[in-house]
């Protein structure tokens, strides 16, 4: 299974769009991996997770064929999660002048929040086909396909007023757990996490909070919490591979410091762009 991050930022950027902080100074002076965009990935090239509002910016750096993607795979409705804007686009008539028939519409997977988001889309924009966006409702627990792949919600610990998922993925032989936005998962979908009975080959975790306690997201207390959790539960082991995702300017360090605190722990800082061959 390949994953590659999009984007790797908290819904402000890394640095933040309008901050002067000493991290975001840092982080624009440093540049490189420092610079981060908002959050979303791609897997096997045909898969969205979250439709990021730098998107169409980061299709263009990273060379993304968004035409191609059918399947738009969604944890929550916050705006750095699901541009509206994007699936507006995606269904309107002269924004999309020729499509091939395999991928006349995009089916989007998520919540009944994610479906509000969607129908508000289309009311907003006249000129949009309906049928270029389908919407799959998904259920905490139940496996779903998209693009060839397994996919099972879990509940994420994260926007109080929303049922928001982190996701499992299996291609039957790679598993992937992909855990952003949320805070330490509770005992409940641990305990389904558990039930699921697959060793990870890939862990994703939010560490938005960084050297902060954790609340709706994690930070590194949580993500070294969450790592035993898995491990002692026997769905993580010593092929697991951890990775960092949807960094902020909160606890004031920046991708360079939390590889530095977190690399020697077995985590790696995702990058925008990085690609990940999970296996
Ligand atoms: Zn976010
Ligand atoms: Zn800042
Ligand atoms: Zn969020």
């Amino acid at each position: 299974m390949k994953l590659q991050y999009i984007g790797t930022g908290a819904a402000e950027g890394f640095p933040g769009m309008f901050c002067r902080c000493e991290a975001c100074e840092r982080a624009r002076k440093k540049g490189g991996h420092n610079l981060k965009t908002r959050s979303c990935a791609m897997i096997n090239d045909r898969i969205l997770i979250d439709l990021s509002p730098d998107l169409y910016a980061q299709s263009l750096l990273l060379g993304l064929e968004l035409g191609k993607v059918k399947d738009l795979v969604v944890t929550h409705t916050h705006k750095d999660h699901l541009d509206s804007f994007f699936l507006e686009l995606r269904a309107k008539e002269g924004a999309v002048k020729q499509i091939h028939k395999e991928e006349s519409y995009l089916s989007v997977y998520g919540s009944s929040f994610v479906q509000s988001v969607i129908h508000k889309a289309l009311a907003e924009e006249p000129n949009a086909r309906a049928s270029r966006l389908k919407y799959v409702p998904v259920e905490t627990g139940t496996w779903f396909q998209a693009g060839g792949l397994s996919f099972c919600p879990l509940k994420a610990n994260h926007k109080k007023d929303e049922l928001c998922y982190i996701y499992a993925v299996t291609d039957g032989v790679t598993n992937l757990l992909y855990a952003n936005d949320t805070g330490t998962p509770s005992a409940e979908t641990l305990e389904l996490i558990e039930s699921l009975g697959l060793v990870f080959h890939a862990v994703s975790m939010d560490c938005a909070r960084g050297t902060l306690p954790g609340d709706g997201h994690m930070g590194i207390r949580e993500n070294l919490e969450l790592k035993l959790h898995l491990e002692q539960m026997g769905c993580a082991g010593e092929g697991t591979r951890y990775y960092l995702n949807h960094l902020s300017h909160m606890s004031g360090i920046i991708h360079d410091d939390l590889q530095t605190l977190m690399g020697p722990e077995g985590f790696t800082v995702a990058y925008d762009g990085m690609i990940v061959n999970i296996k």
